[in-house]
């Protein structure tokens, strides 16, 4: 009664409160490589080469399906039959896509400018006047690959979308909706502004494609058969005076993607045979061969374990958590949560029972006795952990990849860390909710 509550009232707790002084250090710490991660890997391919990579130093047992998912097996003791635990999480980010024939010149502004499509959901006015890199690969006829990484190095440049200068915006943009303010249309990334000697109708165009050409033989056709993706150049940094967060691009998810991938490198023995899912175009609906949605790569997994086996049964079995992040409370637009239920930086991982809108349409929803097991294993484990959900009912909403799974019969659950300024160029994360995700996806396995 200290507090002026019952004891026998729900209250959150700043992990940073709840952790000891060594477990703190740890936190801290574990977030320095994270930041690494963040840097080298801004996009799903290059997320699956750190993965793979870092999982073959490991000797660690990795499937990968084309570049773009990957799954991490550990053999457990007891038989295949008796199912799985599985973590899962996503690797992609929303971004600028480049289209498939990108590259113009305007004449009047005298600039050679890339078109954009983007991806997932963006706020478009966020990814205006800020230094782009871009990352990606194009693919030539023969099959051969050309792998783009331009705006990372210091020596690199950037590209950047322009944006109009506030004296001129008041009729095109300052009176219109936010969102309608910055058409799809007009994100096009600055390339250049040199023209080519020579007789070129548009000589700057000319310019970049000849450019292109000797430094990467590559002709415009090429671009039609490439993947070119224009992320934020950012690097992640500490924020605050107490640097007690991180801010980088794509930590949705690629916080619980790293969390995960370290703890699944932790775990030795486990009980049951454990798998660490890494999928892609989970922020465009999980669509398509390498997404959640294809449960073919799941089943190729459980096959070359044990060929024998009932899947289905096998699936019935299993346990899941879809790591995946959660809304954290924004300071300034606290009227869209519903405090109670809302999860908030720095109390722990997320246990989110149920995600979709409305009238819990789109949800997976798990049930109580799945909540009760991963709550009574959180707290076993002493593990800093929030209950949260998105904002208020009929406020908007959104999904995980938990409901693909739930379909094949395993409980599912999602578990992850909160974020604030979720899809933005710049998210902000805490150390302490990296660290107990962490925690929380180890347990999980190692049960
Ligand atoms: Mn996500
Ligand atoms: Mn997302």
């Amino acid at each position: 009664m200290k507090d002026g509550e019952s004891k026998y009232a729900y209250k959150k707790k700043s992990a940073w409160e709840r952790f000891s002084k060594t477990q703190i250090t740890k936190a801290v710490s574990f977030a320095e490589p994270y930041k690494t991660f963040l840097n080298v890997a801004k996009t799903e391919r290059e997320a699956i080469h750190f993965i793979v990579s870092t999982a073959k130093t490991k000797k660690k047992e990795i499937l990968v399906n084309q570049e773009k998912s990957a799954a991490i097996v550990i053999r457990g003791k007891k038989p295949v039959r008796e199912g799985f635990h599985i973590v899962i999480s996503h690797i992609d980010s929303p971004r600028l896509d480049l289209k498939q024939v990108p590259l113009y010149q305007d004449s009047e502004s005298n600039l050679a400018l890339f078109e954009t499509h983007y991806y997932g959901g963006i706020k478009k006015f966020h990814w205006v006047v800020i230094p782009l890199a871009l990352h990606g690969v194009i693919v030539k006829k023969d099959g051969t690959k050309v792998t783009f990484r331009i705006g990372e190095d210091e020596k690199d440049p950037v590209f950047s979308v322009p944006d109009l200068l506030p004296h001129l915006s008041h009729d095109v943009q300052d009176n219109k909706k936010i969102n309608e303010a910055i058409k799809a249309e007009s994100l096009d990334i600055v390339i250049g502004s040199m023209p080519a000697k020579g007789d070129f109708k548009e000589k700057i165009k000319a310019a970049i494609l000849e450019k292109l050409h000797k430094e990467y033989a590559i002709t415009e056709h090429d671009l039609i058969s490439a993947e070119l993706e224009a992320v934020p150049a950012f690097k992640a940094r500490d924020i605050g005076f107490d640097r007690s967060l991180v801010g980088a691009y794509g930590q949705d998810d690629r916080i619980c993607a790293y969390a995960l991938l370290q703890a699944i490198l932790d775990i030795k023995n486990p009980k049951h045979t454990v798998i660490a899912l890494f999928v892609d175009k989970e922020e465009i609906g999980s669509e398509g061969n390498v997404s959640a949605q294809t449960a073919t790569f799941l089943r190729s997994v459980i096959r070359k374990l044990d060929v024998n086996v009932d899947i289905d049964s096998v699936l019935l079995k299993s346990k899941m958590i879809s790591a995946d992040v959660q809304s954290a409370v924004t300071p300034n637009y606290t009227d869209v949560f519903e405090l109670k239920n809302a999860s908030s930086l720095g109390n722990g991982v997320v246990m989110t029972k149920f995600t979709g809108h409305g009238g819990k349409y789109m949800a997976n929803d798990a049930s109580a006795e799945y909540v009760a097991e991963i709550r009574a294993m959180l707290d076993k484990a002493d593990i800093p952990w929030q209950t949260g959900e998105l904002g208020k009912v009929d406020k908007g909403g959104g999904g995980t990849v938990a409901k693909y799974f739930a379909r094949l019969g395993m409980n599912v659950i999602d578990l992850g860390a909160p974020v604030l300024s979720m899809h933005a160029p710049y998210e902000i994360t805490s150390k302490v909710d990296l660290y107990s995700s962490y925690l929380a996806y180890l347990t999980f396995l190692k049960s």
